[in-house]
């Protein structure tokens, strides 16, 4: 005997709740099935947590720096780590039970907790019990890859999961993974007063971004003392008294480096290896990333995969956009795709990465012509006010239809300052709009305008 639904929700990550909430405010009977924290990776140990770690690192960077302002501390600036701990905790907490309370207390909707496993292509089993729909929609995420490496089985070894739960001063953190993830550790425990090494098997850092950004980025967190290792092969670890071994065939020096934690971060995987999903007939590709067309539908009718689980996008904002999609098409009557969006996001160091669009590389594959408008923030008054001069912006333009390509604001205030670059994007307006607008002073974004009144020929 299974119970029927209108819909079922697998997961309750940054689509799920919000599709849970349209559905059952159409009217629908709706269950939703919750294996572990609700809020997802997020909310628990992604986006919420660091960002609120993040801002612990910035307040002890500028006490550390408050001479440079003037300012006296009395007395020496440390971090308490059971404290940061603790106000992280307490964020996080507030969104995990507001988000269980808002399912629970949903009229129309059934919170399951438990393991689902697809039955068959309408039916999910759940703890013993056996649920059924026409509707089933898949937002399961995804967690960190433990690759394999040799020696990693005899050591004690981190992922973001369990960095939640650390509450002291690891003495000397190795980050095995020199992209997002990582470097937003990397800084955060830098700050905190440990010894960082970031080992990077790619010849950069985000080596999807720019070289000049990358560059940027090295010259940042080299500059707080992170020692980066780069073209790292072979990586594999050993014990050595208390102390773990690291080695590594690495084109800088040293090629074994001793250290207390190690951070794995060296990329995510979806978690679609436990759901049944052949049971379904739903396909996957190589890396388990379950294939959608541009309105989210799997290959099996009735079925839709929104967030990490289906490899077209890996953020907050992506999955929140899935759930959007799905449901302006299913509810609204509003055709919205996949493809309408425009690549965004930002890396949490100090100071911040924002991004929108295509990269310089990217648009010389194109083999279009374009213009390129770049700043040092150094020539930014906002910055010099702060005291905060590292990085630069740029942004690239087609030089037949004037529309913005990609930007990158590698400064101050650069995750929020790229939206003005990004709604002019989604107008598909020329850049002469932000040209001529006026902006407010002192601000980063008022010298967008300026920078884009000085573009010059993107060299091939
Ligand atoms: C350290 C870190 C920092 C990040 N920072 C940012 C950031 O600053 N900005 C940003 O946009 N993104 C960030 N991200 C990425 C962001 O967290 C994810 O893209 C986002 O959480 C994906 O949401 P989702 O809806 O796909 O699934 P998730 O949030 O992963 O939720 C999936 C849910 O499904 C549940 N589940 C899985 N399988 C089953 C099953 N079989 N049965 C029942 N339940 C199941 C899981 O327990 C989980 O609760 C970060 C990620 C990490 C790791």
């Amino acid at each position: 005997m299974n119970t029927r639904f209108d819909a079922i929700i697998i997961g309750t990550g940054q689509a799920g709740p919000s599709l849970a909430g349209r559905l059952a405010g159409a009217g629908m009977k709706v269950a939703i099935v919750e294996r572990k924290l609700f809020g997802g990776t997020c909310v628990n140990t992604g986006c919420i947590p660091t960002k609120t770690m993040v801002a612990s690192a910035y307040a002890v960077q500028m006490a550390r720096r408050a001479a440079d302002f003037g300012v006296v501390i009395d007395g020496g600036v440390h971090v308490d780590m059971a404290r940061m701990k603790a106000r992280h905790d307490a964020i996080s907490g507030v969104s995990r039970k507001g988000v269980a309370h808002w399912l629970e207390g949903m009229k129309n909707c059934t919170v399951y907790r438990g393991q689902a496993r697809f039955e068959s292509p309408w039916e999910i089993g759940v703890g013993g019990e056996s649920l059924a729909s026409d509707r089933i929609f898949i937002n399961v995420g995804g967690r960190a890859v433990v690759p394999s490496m040799p020696g990693l089985d005899q050591i004690q070894f981190l992922t973001n999961s369990s960095m939640m739960g650390v509450d002291f001063l690891p003495k000397h953190l190795l980050i095995v993974g020199g992209s997002y993830v990582g470097l937003e550790f990397g800084q955060m425990f830098r700050r905190f007063g440990s010894e960082v090494t970031v080992v990077e098997m790619a010849p950069r850092l985000t080596h999807r971004e720019d070289e000049d950004v990358s560059d940027a980025i090295r010259e940042i967190l080299e500059g707080e003392g992170i020692r980066i290792r780069l073209n790292a092969k072979c990586i594999g670890f050993s014990r050595r008294g208390g102390e773990i071994l690291t080695h590594m065939d690495c084109s800088e020096t040293p090629k074994e480096i001793d250290c207390t934690h190690v951070l794995l971060a060296v990329g995510r995987r979806p978690n679609t290896d436990d759901l049944g999903l052949d049971r379904a007939g739903i396909e996957v590709d190589e890396r388990g990333y379950i294939l959608v067309d541009d309105e989210l539908r799997t290959n099996v009718p009735g079925i839709w995969a929104l967030g990490d689980c289906n490899g077209r996008g890996a953020f907050t904002h992506t999955s929140y956009n899935d759930f959007e999609i799905v449901a302006a098409n299913l509810l609204d009557h509003d055709p919205r795709r996949v493809s309408d969006r425009i690549a965004a996001y930002a890396l949490y160091i100090d100071p911040p990465l924002g991004r929108a669009g295509m990269t310089d590389a990217e648009v010389r594959r194109t083999g279009r012509k374009a213009l390129v408008g770049k700043r040092p923030m150094t020539k930014v008054s906002r910055a010099v006010e702060k005291g905060e001069t590292q990085g630069f912006m740029k942004v690239v333009v087609d030089a037949e239809t004037l529309q913005i390509l990609g930007a990158a604001i590698l400064g101050t205030g650069g995750d929020e300052v790229i939206h003005s670059i990004l709604d002019v994007m989604y107008a598909k307006a020329p850049y002469t709009v932000i040209e001529r607008a006026m902006h407010i002073h002192p601000t980063v974004s008022e010298l967008i305008p300026t920078m884009l009144g000085e573009l010059k020929p993107l060299a091939p």
